[in-house]
């Protein structure tokens, strides 16, 4: 009877460890099924901003509070970074210290995955650096469109933005890039469902003269939001025509297209 209870406790204890370690891995799991639009709403959606942090449009582009709201910053008064002799396009970061071991890691994966596919190379802030990434956990996750000159902030949020896609869909806005449901040749490939908008979010819908560098649409875009992003009644905010059941704003990391796109546009 004594082995029996015996086995007993070490069969529950055996039991409960594998249930912690099953919520765990599903907790993890779900949150690497999202897509990159999912998780960037996901992450800002109930953000409350400090007092010294830029306003937002689009869901997580910063802009300075001056700025105007339909001009796209990048082809109104060029925004790239600049290319050295050697061909490459190196870009200083820092990253603050706020950081585990395994967030910076998430976030160095990220500022690598450019090296093999482009001529953009990230690399550490040194002393006479005159423009750099500044990566920090703000309120949410955020970029600045295009080069700013001086620090400029990529928010990565500890809470919520520290995954693959989401490094990489910011560092694709500092580098000049917009969402692919603002492109100017929008309507051609997605219907938006203003009504289903939550009030005040319509300037998330609204076209600009985006950098397409002649690359088609692409619903597998990193920078793709999906279809029900600033939805306020759980009804679509966007779908694809002319079929409206194609897949669309899934990507977890940057397309064929994202790097066609960022390699024409800095001539790699
Ligand atoms: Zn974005």
């Amino acid at each position: 009877m004594l082995v029996f209870s015996w086995s007993l406790v070490v069969l529950l204890l055996v039991s409960s460890s594998w249930a912690e370690a099953d919520v765990a891995v599903t907790e993890e799991d779900r949150s690497s099924e999202l897509s990159v639009g999912e998780l960037l709403e996901r992450a800002n959606r109930h953000r409350t901003p400090d007092f010294d942090e830029p306003p937002l449009i689009g869901g997580d582009i910063a802009i300075k509070p001056e700025g105007d709201r339909n001009a796209d910053p990048c082809t109104a008064r060029g925004c790239k970074w600049l290319k050295n002799t050697d061909g490459k396009v190196y870009i200083p970061y820092y990253i603050a210290n706020h950081y585990s071991t395994r967030e910076r890691d998430i976030i160095v994966r990220g500022l690598q995955s450019f090296s093999s596919v482009s001529c953009i190379r990230f690399r550490p802030y040194q002393n006479g650096d005159r423009e750099w990434l500044s990566i920090e956990s703000r309120n949410g996750c955020y970029s600045y469109v295009g080069r700013q000159g001086g620090g400029q902030t990529v928010s990565l949020s500890r809470q919520g933005c520290l995954y693959h896609g989401t490094v990489q869909h910011e560092l694709l806005h500092a580098l000049g890039f917009n969402h692919e449901q603002t492109r100017s040749d929008r309507d051609n490939h997605i219907k938006v469902h203003w009504n289903n908008i939550i009030d005040g979010m319509d300037y998330n819908f609204y076209k600009i003269d985006t950098l397409n560098q002649g690359t088609a649409y692409d619903y597998n875009s990193v920078m793709q939001y999906e279809r029900y992003a600033f939805s306020k009644n759980n009804l679509p905010t966007m779908e694809p025509i002319p079929n409206s059941n194609v897949s669309f704003g899934k990507a977890t990391q940057m397309s064929k297209n994202d790097i066609d796109r960022l390699n024409r546009l800095y001539q790699c």
